[in-house]
Parts: structure tokens; C-alpha cells; sequence
């Protein structure tokens, strides 16, 4: 039974950590209760000799991340560049084609590039709409909220190319297929880490970085912090029941711990497998029940030497492929040249059709894919093979984060992270900024932590919420439009004006002709 606790938080993830961190730094004592033999969550960084450092769950880091950033230095964790210096490629009906400095793969066509531009360029404008900290406050939320993003690209999109651009971009930004989600959601997901173009992006977007020695290190140092006796591991938590005095939290082996306060920094879908004393409140109840995890492998093919490069390759690659269970590949070789592999992810429906094979059997029908991909008989003879489904995780339940439905935003949004009694929520499905990501963790955890603060009078209302000084190294150029993707007509707006002008020039034609033959 441990009573001389202030507040005791669930989760030893990113968001759980960051808050038990700020709230020792205040004078508070914490306690952290954690279900796994390990902290990091949904950050798992493996160390073989085959592999080296490897990150299973969430690697990577760019520009405007700036909380985890600071985290990293503050514990000497370095970052260095996702190699993105060759060519990349796209494979569409069996051919793969080079291209360079795309944020997205080429369409394969006039009529597709100004298709998908145009998806593009009103996912750019539209999420400007979406307010960041209430998206269910956006002028047009309930007409956004209400259609799946599949429904709204059925509306705009006329050609193959786009569609197919545009079913992938969804699939590996939010691992999860565009018929399943909510269009206002996605917007919000995008607009919460700077729009399409910011979140796609390897160089000066999402994927411009990785840690060296992986990212698992910063919440591993994070205990170092809150010191290793405040950091308890297999203490899966059971039941959280509160009175208007404190908060009582047990753990699956029974042990009891009470407190004034309760920070829960687990993604919503794993907090429905917690008693509540007494039962949560109707909306919290049912926003449990209406986020489920995004479904992910993620897959690292090694090679004695990395091919691709010699050949002229960055080893970026998007394929388009019925057969295909990777649809996005990067490079992953060790900063100092070592441990050579391809990153794949199989991704929504593909992770969750292929959940059925055997490991041996993916790996086989990647290496045959990379071979066809990169054109390399070298792609067939792997050294070594990594992979983790975070499907069949118990304590994740899928990757990278939740998926929210139609309807869920404007009905439950307003819930998420709102208090209940003396439980407060984090997590990086609670963030405002990178929703999804470490950085969104971080941001959540920190606030989640002022929120107490606050009810305990050590901070005030306006300090809750805080922005972050950007990264002293890993600056953010701005992301525009460029003046094509600004000026380039819809398919339909193309196609009009050629007719129009096929129809003046037939007129014209005429006109001339009945003149002369008078
Ligand atoms: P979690 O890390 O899930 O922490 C919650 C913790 O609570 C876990 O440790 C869990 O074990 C524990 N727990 C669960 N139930 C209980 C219970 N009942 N009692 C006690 N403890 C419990 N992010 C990026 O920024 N960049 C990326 O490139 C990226 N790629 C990703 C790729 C993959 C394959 C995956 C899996 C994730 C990726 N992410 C990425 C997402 C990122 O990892 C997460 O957003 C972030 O780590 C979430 O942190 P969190 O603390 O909010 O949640």
C-alpha cells in the first residue's frame, strides 16, 4: 500500500514520463505505473548484432518537433538525417520509375498530376480551418465530420494516379484506409503537424530525422530523471476509483496506491480495460468505445551492402502493387554506414491481411518486392529480417495512434482530454500539435502535468498550455504552395477549357472555310 504519493501516473510512455518529469521538477512525488518489463510504449528500440539500434515503434523527427527535440538534447541524444540524396522511386503497374525532390511521388500523367494537385492544395487550405486545440469548433465541422475521407476524395478525384497517391498518403500517415475515417479528423491530423506537405516530408517535414542509438533512449533517461524507484514496471493497472478527496489506483497484483491525482497517459482504447469508481461519465464511456488503434507492421530487410545506393537509389520508395505488402519504404542504414536495411511498413488493410502469414512468408514476399522495386536480383538475399506487428500488441493494440470515425469529433472531441474528478488525461491522442506522434506525446504529458499544477495553485490558468522556443539545430523552413500548385486548373476545369477551346478553334475553322467557299 503506497500512500505518500502526490500523484501517481499510468503509463511509462513518452506522454506518462514527460508529465511525471515536470511534475518531480515542481516538488511533487510520483509515482509511475507501468504494464510492461519496459518503458517507452510505443517506443521500442532493439540492439542486436545484426541489426544494431533499431526502432520497431515511432523513429523519427523533423523540424517544429521541438519538444521532443529538447528532450533529446537535454540527455545528449543526437539526431542525424534520413538519407535522402539519390534518386527515389515509384512503382506503378509493374514499372519503376526514378524521380527527385517530390514530398509526393509522381502521378504517372498531366491530367493525375493536376488531379491529385488540386486533392492537395484543398487539404492544404481546409485544414488552415481547423482550429488545433477544439477541431469540433471549425466552421465546417459537422459537414467534415460526417463524411469519410474516401467520400471526399471520391468528390474530387477523376484519375487513377491521384486516387492512388491519395489512398496512400492516408494509409501511412495515420495507418488506417480512407473509407475508415472521419475527413474532419484528418484535417485536424494534418493541420496538428503543420499540413500535408510539413507531415509527408522527409527533408524539412516529419521523416527528416532519427536518434542515434534509437529513440526508446530519451524515455529510458526520462526515468534516470524521476529516479528508477518512481518508475514501477509489470504493474498493469486495473481499476481507478476517486472520492472527493483523493484518488486510489490498483494494480493487477493488488497493490494499492493513493494519491491526490491521477494523470492516465494511455491511448484511449486501452483506458476501457481500467475499473472506474465511480463509472465514468456517459461521454467519456462511449468515446472509449469509438477509437480504435491504426494497424501497422513495421518491417527492416537486411543487406550485406545497400545496393540501392550504389545504384544510384535513396532507398524511398512508394509502391503501388495489388501484390505489394509494403507501400513505403526508407533507407535505414546506421549513421556510420553499418548495419545496411530497407524500413517498409505494411500498412491498414495490408497489415491486417497479412497478420495471417508467417513472418518467413513476409519476408519473402518483401524481398521479392524490393527486387522488382529497386531491380536488384540483390534485394533477394537478405542477411537478416526485423520486423514487429503492433496489431498484436497487448499493451498498444495497433500503431501509430488511434483512428477517429465520422462523428466522433463533434460528438466526443470536446471529451478527450477533459478531467474527470481527480483523473486527468494525456497521451499523444490528447496534443494539439504532431497528434499521433513523440512530439504529441511529450505536449500532452507536459500539460496534462500543469493541469495539476494548476488545481494544487503552483502554476497559473494561462500557463497551461505552453509553446515551445524552436530547436537550436533542426530549423523549419515554411511550407507553400508553389506558384504551380497554386495556378494548375481541377481535371474538370482542364478538361472544360480544352473543349472550349477545341469547339472556338472548330468555329473558327468553319467560319473561314463558309467565307471562302462564298
Ligand atoms: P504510449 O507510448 O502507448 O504509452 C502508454 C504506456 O502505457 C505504454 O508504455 C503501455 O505499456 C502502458 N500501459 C497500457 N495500459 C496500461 C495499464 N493498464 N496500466 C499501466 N500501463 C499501461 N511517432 C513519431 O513521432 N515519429 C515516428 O516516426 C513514429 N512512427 C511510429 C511507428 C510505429 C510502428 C509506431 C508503433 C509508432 C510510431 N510513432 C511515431 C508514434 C509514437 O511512437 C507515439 O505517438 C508515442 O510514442 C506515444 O506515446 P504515449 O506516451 O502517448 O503512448
Amino acid at each position: 500500500h503506497h500512500s505518500n504519493i502526490d500523484v501517481v501516473v499510468v503509463g511509462a510512455g513518452l506522454s506518462g514520463l514527460s508529465a511525471a518529469l515536470l511534475l518531480s521538477e515542481r516538488g511533487q512525488r510520483v509515482i509511475v505505473l507501468e504494464a510492461r518489463d519496459r518503458v517507452g510504449g510505443r517506443t521500442y528500440t532493439v540492439n542486436k548484432a545484426e541489426t544494431g539500434p533499431v526502432d520497431l515503434g515511432g523513429a523519427y523527427v523533423g523540424p517544429t518537433q521541438n519538444r521532443i527535440l529538447r528532450l533529446a538534447r537535454r540527455y545528449g541524444v543526437k539526431t542525424y538525417r534520413t538519407h535522402e540524396e539519390e534518386d527515389l522511386v515509384v512503382y506503378r503497374q509493374g514499372k519503376a520509375v526514378r524521380y527527385r525532390d517530390g514530398v509526393f511521388p509522381p502521378t504517372g500523367g498531366l491530367l493525375s498530376w493536376l488531379d491529385f494537385n488540386n486533392t492537395l492544395r484543398h487539404m492544404h487550405h481546409m485544414c488552415k480551418q481547423v482550429p488545433l486545440e477544439a477541431p469540433w469548433r471549425a466552421a465546417r465541422a459537422k459537414e467534415w465530420d460526417t463524411i469519410t475521407v474516401q467520400q471526399f476524395f471520391d468528390t474530387h478525384i477523376w484519375t487513377r494516379g491521384a486516387m492512388e497517391n491519395a489512398k496512400n498518403f492516408i494509409n501511412v500517415n495515420v495507418t488506417s484506409e480512407p473509407y475508415e475515417v472521419s475527413l474532419l479528423w484528418f484535417l485536424w491530423y494534418l493541420a496538428s503537424a503543420g499540413g500535408p506537405l510539413r507531415i509527408n516530408a522527409t527533408t524539412n517535414g516529419g521523416q527528416e530525422r532519427k536518434f542515434h542509438g534509437g529513440s526508446q533512449q530519451i524515455s529510458e533517461a526520462l526515468v534516470g530523471s524521476i529516479g528508477a524507484d518512481n518508475v514501477l514496471l509489470e504493474r498493469p493497472v486495473c481499476s481507478i476509483s476517486q472520492d472527493a478527496s483523493h484518488v486510489v489506483v490498483t494494480d493487477i497484483h493488488g497493490n494499492v496506491y493513493k494519491a491526490s491525482h491521477c494523470i492516465v497517459a494511455l491511448a484511449p482504447p486501452l483506458q476501457s480495460r481500467i475499473t472506474w469508481s465511480p463509472a465514468l461519465p456517459a461521454r467519456r464511456c462511449q468515446l472509449l468505445q469509438r477509437v480504435p488503434m491504426g494497424s501497422v507492421i513495421k518491417t527492416f530487410m537486411y543487406y550485406s551492402a545497400p545496393f540501392w545506393r550504389h545504384d544510384g537509389m535513396c532507398g524511398t520508395m512508394c509502391a503501388f502493387d495489388e501484390q505489394a505488402l509494403v507501400f513505403n519504404t526508407l533507407d535505414h542504414v546506421q549513421h556510420d554506414g553499418s548495419h545496411p536495411a530497407i524500413m517498409g511498413f505494411i500498412l491498414a488493410d495490408r497489415a491486417r491481411a497479412s497478420s495471417s502469414l508467417t513472418k518467413e512468408q513476409r519476408k519473402e514476399r518483401i524481398s521479392k518486392l524490393y527486387a522488382r522495386v529497386f531491380q536488384s536480383d540483390q534485394a533477394l538475399t537478405p542477411v537478416h529480417y526485423e520486423e514487429k506487428n503492433w496489431c498484436e500488441d497487448e499493451w498498444s493494440g495497433g500503431c501509430y495512434t488511434v483512428m477517429m470515425p465520422p462523428g466522433f469529433l463533434t460528438q466526443f472531441g470536446p471529451a478527450l482530454r477533459e478531467p474527470v474528478g481527480r483523473v486527468h488525461f494525456a497521451g499523444t491522442e490528447t496534443a494539439s500539435q504532431w497528434t499521433g506522434y513523440m512530439e504529441g506525446a511529450v505536449q500532452a504529458g507536459e500539460r496534462a502535468a500543469r493541469e495539476v499544477l494548476h488545481i494544487k495553485g503552483l502554476v497559473s490558468a494561462d500557463e497551461i498550455w505552453q509553446d515551445e522556443p524552436e530547436d537550436e539545430e533542426v530549423r523549419a523552413e515554411p511550407w507553400r504552395l508553389s506558384w504551380q500548385q497554386t495556378m494548375a486548373p481541377t481535371v474538370p476545369a482542364f478538361v472544360t477549357s480544352l473543349s472550349l477551346l477545341a469547339a472556338i478553334a472548330a468555329g473558327v475553322t468553319l467560319t473561314l472555310w463558309r467565307h471562302r467557299s462564298s
